[in-house]
């Protein structure tokens, strides 16, 4: 089945404001809750669609990159992380705590997240910036970045317990892993089941913790992580690397990194996109004669360009495949070196200078000629549409 448009999915404008889809979403998701449509599939996927719809209109970022690319983003390492096929209904619920302004409130709900399955603990992710020159955007790179974030506890070995001591069943929960509640939602009141506070689920607890992390099973600690960046990337856009985030409690999974990309100002070259724009500014002698004019690129390189005889200021030349690649999945190819032409006039002048060039004051040669003309208006006109 075909996808639908995020913003189609929740019946809201493109420019619609954060509030406006966090009440549309609330709406649908009320609306096709599974507890109030139990065993109706059609339901739970309307259900899931508006969650997944939801969970990228509603992160500033992500929601740029699906205005910016779509659905298709690269998969395993790559970007936002919202196109990696769907949610399951984990997620889904532990969205549920910002949308109801409730903690976890409707996790559990009406047995719906797997039925007694255990919940298994992940860790926090990391967001680190990246500021990246456009040669290292050409050619994609490796950075080293030394975080600070939570690690696996050497003492337990991630487990929580001092050693050879197990765990018993939890009191509160009396192993269940959920207790019952009384909520006041958007329906009224109802019966929750939620998480069990003392166990968070897992129906035991240690019975000895462990005397370093505290039973969590990780510490805070200091990891070089190498992160791959690949080439094509542009500033705003985010790199998930998955696994290398906090290390999950209790030997859980871990979280992520997210790197969100920057680019390095430069000096010679102005990005559009796949293409770089080099502004040549070309002296009198060279645009009147013609001439070999070395230019520079992004990888440090020159590359020599002829300029023909009488080459006008505002003359584009393009130089294929000397731009930057496609980031993988967001398209193909190279882009081109674009090279806009000025000419230089000069402002000072030696006696000898100047009375050589008065001499082909009156030539006809020094004059405009119409189709110059007629060019050099038509580029205006274009560029003020
Ligand atoms: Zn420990
Ligand atoms: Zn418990």
């Amino acid at each position: 089945m075909a996808k639908r448009d995020y913003y189609e999915v929740l019946g809201v404008d493109k420019t619609a404001s954060d509030d406006e889809i966090k009440k549309a979403y609330r709406k649908i998701a009320i609306k096709y809750h599974p507890d109030r449509n139990p065993d109706d599939k059609e339901a739970e996927e309307k259900f899931k669609e508006a969650a997944e719809a939801y969970d990228v209109l509603h992160d500033p970022q992500k929601r740029q990159q699906y205005d910016q690319f779509g659905f298709n983003g690269p998969q395993n390492g790559g970007f936002g992380g919202f196109s990696g096929g769907g949610m399951d209904m984990d997620d889904i619920f532990s969205m549920f705590g910002d949308i109801f302004g409730g903690h976890s409130g409707f996790s559990g709900f009406g047995g719906f997240s797997g039925g007694g399955q255990r919940q298994q603990y992940r860790g926090n992710d990391l967001r680190l910036k990246v500021k990246l020159s456009l040669l290292e955007i050409s050619t994609g790179v490796t950075k080293k970045f030394k975080v600070r974030k939570d690690v696996v506890c050497d003492h337990c070995h991630g487990s929580g317990a001092e050693a050879g001591s197990g765990s018993e069943t939890c009191s509160t929960c009396q192993g269940r892993g959920v207790v019952v509640r009384s909520v006041r939602t958007m329906l009224g009141m109802m019966q929750t089941q939620t998480e069990c506070p003392t166990c968070h689920g897992e129906g035991s607890v240690i019975k000895n913790k462990c005397k370093v992390c505290g039973g969590n099973g990780v510490v805070k600690g200091e990891e070089v992580v190498e992160i791959n960046i690949p080439a094509g990337v542009a500033e705003g856009m985010v790199v998930n690397v998955p696994g290398k985030g906090n290390a999950g409690p209790h030997n859980g999974v871990n979280g992520n990194i997210q790197v969100l990309i920057e680019e390095e100002p430069n000096d010679l070259f102005v990005r559009d996109g796949q293409d770089v724009i080099y502004n040549l500014l070309l002296d009198f002698p060279t645009a009147t004669l013609g001439g070999d004019i070395d230019i520079p690129t992004i990888t440090g390189s020159k590359v020599r360009i002829k300029i023909e005889p009488g080459t006008q200021p505002g003359k584009t030349l393009r130089l294929r495949n000397k731009g930057l690649p496609a980031v993988q999945g967001y398209g193909s190819g190279t882009g081109d070196l674009v090279v806009n032409i000025s000419v230089f006039v000069p402002k000072t002048l030696t006696k000898e200078e100047k009375k050589s060039i008065e001499s082909f004051k009156n030539s006809d040669n020094f004059k405009g000629d119409s189709v110059t003309r007629k060019t050099i208006f038509e580029k205006f006109k274009n560029y003020f549409n």
